[in-house]
């Protein structure tokens, strides 16, 4: 029972999310505001991109812009290709990783240095729990969670789907 508890116990550090909202544009300003943040970090694809698309919307580009203008740094961190990546942000002037390899803690450590900020000042937001709640938990950072924009995503990635909806069961998200 011990056993139990304490695997359960680690692994609700490792993937539950701090936050979980259905998108970014549920997220309020002034709530990071209140947590004292200074910087998200913020995944690409399904997250501020529906991915059949390569544009990001005029509303979440708002946000972004709503963020930053309330002094909240923005950076893409994002698995995708670097030509996906490059493509679909180049009309924003954020700093960009891709092929950031999350939930390895290495270029969200990177990305850290970059925006010269300290750990508990920083959000993760992503919309899956193996890379970006994963990658945010394993180094302490504020880990939000958001439903994939759209269903669609790699092959590799549907299979991981269906494990997080059981997940996000367990973890009582949903
Ligand atoms: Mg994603």
């Amino acid at each position: 029972m011990l056993l139990q508890r304490k695997a359960k116990e680690i692994f609700e550090q490792m993937l539950k999310p701090d936050f979980y909202y259905q998108n970014i544009l549920q997220i309020n300003i002034n709530q990071l505001k209140s947590l004292k943040v200074e910087a998200i970090i913020c995944d690409l694809d399904n997250t501020l991109l529906n991915w059949e698309s390569n544009k990001i919307s005029p509303e979440v580009k708002r946000w972004l812009f709503e963020a930053e203008k309330a002094g909240i740094s923005i950076f893409i961190l994002s698995n995708a290709l670097t030509s996906r990546v490059n493509q679909a942000t180049e009309e924003l002037d954020f700093p960009v990783i891709a092929r950031a390899f999350k939930p390895s803690k290495k270029y969200f450590e990177v990305a850290m240095d970059i925006l010269a900020v300290e750990k508990n000042r920083v959000a993760v937001i992503g919309d899956q729990l193996f890379t970006d709640v994963l990658g945010a938990n394993r180094l302490g950072l504020i880990s939000i969670l958001l439903d994939p924009l759209s269903e669609k995503d790699f092959v590799g990635t549907k299979l991981i789907r269906l494990v997080e909806k059981k997940l996000k069961k367990c973890l009582e998200l949903k």
